[in-house]
């Protein structure tokens, strides 16, 4: 069974649920604030990326010098 990763858009939270297939469309309650809002993304997918954090500020890690200044 595969495991998938949620985050709520309500506080940020990030947790994990194993699901059937059929489920993981399902929407799933947030397990620290309850809201229905998350969204799902596969954590296999982003254990093949290497990276810990899923997201990353692309506007903060602008580099400071830029061609057009
Ligand atoms: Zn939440």
């Amino acid at each position: 069974m595969p495991m998938y990763d949620f985050a709520c858009r309500e506080c940020g939270q990030v947790f994990e649920k194993k699901l059937r297939m059929s489920q993981s469309s399902d929407p799933q309650a947030c397990p620290s604030c309850g809201s229905g809002d998350t969204r799902r993304h596969m954590s296999s997918a982003i254990a093949i990326g290497g990276g810990g954090s899923s997201v990353a500020p692309a506007i903060a890690t602008r580099p400071p010098s830029s061609p057009f200044t």
